[in-house]
């Protein structure tokens, strides 16, 4: 059987208690411990050009996790960190990733203490969104879920129009 044709969808229940993904390489693997990742819409995706840069895609998926809920195992020592200062507010993103594949991993802010920015790519099934950010940086062509909330810039900033 191809790797390809391997179930692709996951049964949700599978995932009550936790989420686990890993890198591409797997020496990085984070667990998010939170009982409530599917019961009610999470995360956002963030339109901002940094994130895109990084997620190699259209969009990023992130979650904003209490860091105390967040379980990081670096088997290698892969994980290294870029300090992001090509900021809108000058305030720098520190970006985690994995230095053999250059998978993703989290982001931290000074402005959340406490708090991971998780990238879901990694994970085997990502929560629905609440919200995105940077949407008035998205592609036209890009069609958000039903009921995201669109923040112009920033989350819990101004809402777009539409
Ligand atoms: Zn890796």
């Amino acid at each position: 059987m191809a790797a390809g044709s391997r179930k692709a969808r996951h049964d949700l229940s599978t995932f009550k208690d936790s989420l686990t993904g890993s890198c591409l390489c797997g020496s990085i693997t984070v667990t998010i411990n939170d009982t409530e990742l599917f019961t009610k819409p999470r995360g956002h995706l963030c339109h901002c050009a940094n994130c895109r840069k990084v997620s190699g895609s259209v969009v990023s998926a992130n979650l904003i996790m209490d860091e105390e809920k967040v379980d990081i195992k670096d088997r290698d020592g892969t994980l290294k960190s870029y300090e992001d200062k090509a900021t809108n507010s000058g305030n720098p993103v520190y970006r985690y990733f994995c230095s053999v594949d250059g998978n993703p991993v989290m982001s931290k802010v000074d402005m959340l203490p406490g708090k991971a920015i998780i990238k879901m790519g990694m994970m085997p099934v990502i929560p629905t969104p609440e919200m995105e950010s940077f949407a008035a940086h998205k592609h036209s062509w890009f069609n958000k879920p039903d009921n995201v909330l669109s923040y112009k810039i920033l989350r819990t900033g101004e809402l777009m129009d539409d």
